[in-house]
């Protein structure tokens, strides 16, 4: 995870970083740190905490300078602390280093390095990689770009570092494996990042950094060579994205902003795609291949958390609509078990940031082995979208806040067409059930409209739980995802215990822990088991547990078991999940806000876990 943001030009280096940083926050925020070179004298100052910390630090210090880098960090070696911050500074003081990733290998490394008499002022693994790569510099009496092309060869792991050095004063060298890398492209000036967002208000033109690649960074140059070193031509795109999609817009947070986008982010999903009166879903990414699709032996959904829940209804929605067998994966477990991929086989692969370390490596092994790869991406251009075989964006604009929300009902919205287009191409649908869940999903943004007006019913709720200890989730059928990612959001976003069951399965174990003190959020909407899940209400009650019930408008009877409830419009069972989360969201939010907690950096999180 972390961010990463560089600078080489001739404006003032430390306000474009300290910028960038903010934007990067999401990443990572347990330390943070700039390095700046001004007239051949390097300068690194770091600060545990968030970037604002190190801002305040810095007040009044002379930070003239008009190449440097920056880096706001997601621990992984070394605990969070002023030491472990980076930027990091070689032995001789020479040369400064930033790093996303983790270098896997650095034990090995570092007691070569002990060996020699080397010392570490930090306990990371970033600091290992730089003195090793000073150390070949000093050997080989090379170049710095020559000793990092050596040094990565020796490396395993993953990384995306950027390194600035005394003797070369204007120049940034970059590399990437795994980890991402955006060089905006300025006029007499070169902006580096790990997404486009420090860079958009300068620039549009960006190059994306592929693995194995290095970039030598001047303010009028860049120059693109692999790790053979041989020049490579750099491939310069252009931002799709507005500088008002990476701001709050009025909002206290952008996880509240996001959650109140999705009308127009599902919106924006559906446009273009599906017409219900034309009765038709059109989604390149599926008609150009068909033939793998519809004649896949089976699916195998590889995701992680909240993405992993969205391929879970995916998998209940698929195996309805399109009879082909589907199995959920957690990407995690997938690449270092041995799983039996074949060709024929097509694995969809969801994630937000499109950066999801082990998802992505989890997909290059399934490839290896011959399996289609479609890829549910939000961000466009990133390295799952890259290395998928086909695909489909969600179209959710930038997702900033770390507990994702616009993002899932984006995949939601991506998965429900793609099972009804190839259910449709399959003929495993009627025409009639066909167009009836395309009027269904087509009616999805007014009714999220419609639920996000009385958001202040769910911030009632929140006001009345949020001491709570404990919170158990229950939902059946297509709902039983949505317990668990409601129970999710609670705990990335409140710091509160919480569990999402299948309501039937409670009986097996849960229903212990059901006393007067445990809310339990019943997804309790309109479908053909409401009965029964109205009964694992009534079992709730006897045992004197608090119920919270989402439900359907209309629905007589789960209001007088219930202590508090949150009416939906009314919807398929189908399309019902994309509305019985929005209250959910509301509520982890609520809850999280009123204790004081910053929902938008919650602690430990990242949003992109470019980590394994
Ligand atoms: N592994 C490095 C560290 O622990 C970098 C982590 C990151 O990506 O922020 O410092």
């Amino acid at each position: 995870m972390c961010g990463i943001v560089g600078y080489t030009g001739t404006k003032q280096a430390y306000p474009i970083i300290l910028k960038g940083l903010k934007r990067l926050e999401y990443r990572g925020y347990d330390s943070s740190g700039v390095a700046l070179l001004n007239n051949g004298e390097l300068n690194v100052y770091k600060k545990k905490g968030k970037v604002a910390e190190l801002e305040e630090s810095l007040v009044g210090i002379n930070l003239d300078a008009q190449i440097g880098i920056g880096h706001t960090r997601w621990a992984t070696h070394g605990e969070p602390s002023d030491r472990n911050a980076h930027p990091h500074l070689s032995s001789n003081g020479k040369i400064s280093m930033i790093h996303n990733g983790i270098i896997e290998n650095y034990a090995l490394i570092k007691q070569e390095l002990l060996n020699k008499g080397y010392q570490f002022k930090s306990d990371t693994d970033t600091e290992v990689l730089l003195n090793f790569i000073e150390d070949i510099k000093n050997n080989n009496d090379c170049k710095l770009e020559e000793a990092i092309r050596i040094a990565l060869k020796r490396v395993s792991g993953a990384y995306c570092i950027l390194l600035i050095e005394e003797d070369n004063p204007d120049t940034i060298i970059a590399a990437r494996k795994g980890s991402p890398l955006v060089i905006g492209i300025g006029k007499g000036e070169h902006f580096l990042a790990s997404d486009a967002s420090p860079i958009i208000e300068y620039t549009k033109e960006v190059v994306y950094v592929n693995d194995y690649e290095l970039a030598i960074v001047k303010p009028d140059e860049l120059i693109l060579k692999n790790l053979g070193n041989e020049k490579v031509t750099p491939y310069i795109t252009k931002l799709d994205m507005e500088l008002a999609a990476i701001e709050k817009g009025g909002y206290d947070h952008f996880m509240i902003k996001e959650i109140f986008e999705q009308p127009s982010t599902i919106y924006d999903c559906l446009r273009g795609r599906l017409d219900a009166k034309e009765g038709y879903i059109k989604m390149s990414g599926i008609d150009l291949h068909t033939e793998q699709l519809l004649n896949a032996n089976r699916i195998m959904i590889v995701a992680c958390g909240t993405s992993w829940h969205a391929g879970l209804i995916a998998e209940y929605i698929i195996e309805e609509l399109c009879r082909i067998p589907v199995e959920v994966e957690y990407a995690s477990e997938f690449r270092y078990r041995n799983p039996i991929v074949n060709k024929g086989d097509v694995i969809i692969a969801i994630s937000q940031s499109g950066e999801t370390a082990d998802t992505l490596v989890a997909l290059e092994k399934a490839k290896e082995n011959g399996a289609f790869i479609f890829g549910v991406v939000n961000a466009v251009g990133s390295s799952i979208a890259r290395i998928s075989n086909a695909g489909a964006y969600t179209h959710a604009g930038p997702e900033i806040g770390v507990a994702s929300t616009k993002a899932f009902t984006g995949q939601l919205a991506v998965l429900m067409m793609m099972a009804l287009n190839i259910a449709k191409h399959k003929g495993t649908i009627t025409n009639d059930r066909y167009n009836q869940l395309l009027v269904e999903l087509e009616q999805i943004p007014e009714k999220v409209d419609s639920i996000l007006k009385n958001a202040e019913e769910i911030k009632k709720i929140a006001e009345k739980y949020k001491d709570a200890t404990d919170f158990l989730f229950l939902g059946r059928g297509y709902n039983f995802p949505i317990a668990l990612e409601g129970a999710l959001k609670l705990k990335e976003i409140s710091y509160i215990h919480a569990e999402g069951y299948p309501a039937a399965e409670m009986k097996h174990g849960p229903i212990a822990l059901v006393d007067e003190n445990l809310p339990v959020v019943f997804i309790a909407t309109n479908d053909p088991y409401h009965e029964k899940i109205v009964s694992n209400m009534q079992e709730i009650k006897a045992r004197k547990g608090k119920i919270i019930s989402i439900i359907t408008e209309g629905d007589k009877v789960s209001p007088t078991i219930s202590n508090d409830y949150f009416e939906i419009p009314m919807a398929d069972e189908i399309v019902a999940p994309i509305l019985t989360v929005i209250p959910l969201q509301l509520l982890s939010y609520y809850v999280g806000t009123l204790k004081g907690i910053d929902v938008d950096k919650p602690r430990n999180l990242a949003k992109s876990v470019t980590v394994e």
